[in-house]
């Protein structure tokens, strides 16, 4: 299995494969970019089909972490791991402790967080072995739930997608398609309900549809349907991969702005399908960074207040993105990578020369 010349492999400075037979553990650290600042980014526990799997997502996702804290404006680097195996069968506290060792063992130059697989109790036993993690339990320190940030963050994604679109930043009157209202799209109707707007949803639980029509009057669909909804905005807030080649022609919104992770398929082919349909993307990785946000205000001992405040700076961040894209003549998923690369190039430069030190 190639890795210096992995084709996910851009540019990373450090992957260490981490590995304790006594306790089962078989995990990957990669540490993407640490020009802003540490590299952040969660433990992923899941049962890879094969170790060039584990390796491909490690390297995927903690590039993304670099771009995500990048647009965001924090000092943060990009990193993330994979743990190899069943989180069902396989965790243990020891394992997770020697995982917590190999954090400990770079010193700080990778913080991990909660991801699929691992829980806020696990970020208390990593705890036990090291400082760099957050995402801890309200009683050891931590910031506790994300997703109210990670929703506000959108709310005003939708509010600077729909100045771009409407000229105005108001929600009052506009309908709200939403997909998947668990723990960001719940706080995204209440948000945008408290805000004057409509909402549709679809959700595959039941009792979370219940919950949205019975406390803020949401219209609910069925699950294919909420892709042809004749709404103003279209927010995923569930699943991956959503805008592909099945979906993308039956959308009959004028933006897609939600909380859910990698929502295009194909970045560049469904971005210039959306481009070319003249459906405004609010990049997913822009408009949900209020969960980073939340935990970079854990890191720093910053109150929530605070990070709510820094969550509605995405706004800004967004017509910036729009700005380029217009610019450029590019996708606005294009223009937030070339918006990110921007500022780790301008920051790199600084660092080289007021910080010599790091060099
Ligand atoms: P969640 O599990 O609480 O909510 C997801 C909801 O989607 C659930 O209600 C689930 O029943 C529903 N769902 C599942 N399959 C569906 C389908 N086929 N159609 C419609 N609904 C479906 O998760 P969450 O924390 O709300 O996160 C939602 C998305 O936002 C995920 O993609 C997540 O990675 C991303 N995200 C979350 C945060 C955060 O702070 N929680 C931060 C950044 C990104």
């Amino acid at each position: 299995m190639p890795v210096f010349s992995h084709a996910e492999n851009y540019n990373h400075e450090q992957v260490v494969f981490c590995r304790n037979d006594d306790v089962g553990l078989r995990a990957i650290i990669a540490v993407h970019d640490t020009t802003l600042g540490p590299a952040l980014g969660g433990s992923r526990f899941y049962p890879y089909a094969s170790e060039a799997d584990a390796l491909r997502d490690v390297l995927r996702l903690s590039r993304g972490m670099t771009y995500k804290a990048a647009c965001a404006g924090l000092n943060l680097g990009g990193g993330k791991a994979v743990i190899l195996g069943d989180p069902r069968k396989d965790k243990t506290e020891a394992l997770l402790r020697a995982f917590g060792c190999y954090v400990e063992s770079l010193g700080g130059r990778y913080i991990t967080a909660e991801d699929s697989g691992t829980t806020v109790a696990d970020m208390d036993h990593i705890r036990t072995e090291t400082e760099h993690v957050c995402g801890v339990s309200a009683a050891a320190g931590g910031s506790g739930d994300p997703s109210p940030v990670t929703a506000w963050g959108v709310f005003h994604g939708i509010r600077a997608a729909c100045e771009d679109v409407f000229g105005s930043t108001s929600l009052t009157g506009k309908n709200v398609a939403i997909q998947g209202v668990g723990n960001v799209g719940y706080n995204l109707v209440r948000y945008l309900t408290e805000a004057g707007a409509t909402t549709v949803v679809t959700d595959v639980d039941q009792g979370r549809l219940d919950r949205c029509a019975t406390e803020y009057g949401s219209k609910v669909v069925g699950l294919d349907a909420i892709y042809s909804v004749e709404a103003d905005v279209f927010a995923p807030c569930a699943l991956g991969a959503i805008i592909n080649d099945d979906t993308i022609g039956k959308l009959k919104t004028p933006i897609i702005a939600g909380g859910a992770n990698n929502q295009l398929d194909n970045m560049a082919r469904h971005g210039e399908a959306l481009k070319q349909r003249q459906i405004l993307y609010a990049p997913d990785y822009v408009i949900n960074a209020g969960g980073l946000i939340n935990v970079y205000a854990e890191l720093h001992h910053l109150p929530r207040e605070k990070a709510l405040r820094d969550a509605e700076q995405i706004f800004q961040t967004l017509k910036n993105i729009f700005a380029t894209a217009r610019e450029r003549g590019v996708t606005t998923a294009a223009a937030a990578n070339l918006v990110a690369e921007a500022r780790i190039a301008a920051i790199g430069k600084l660092a080289t020369f007021q910080r010599p030190q790091r060099r």
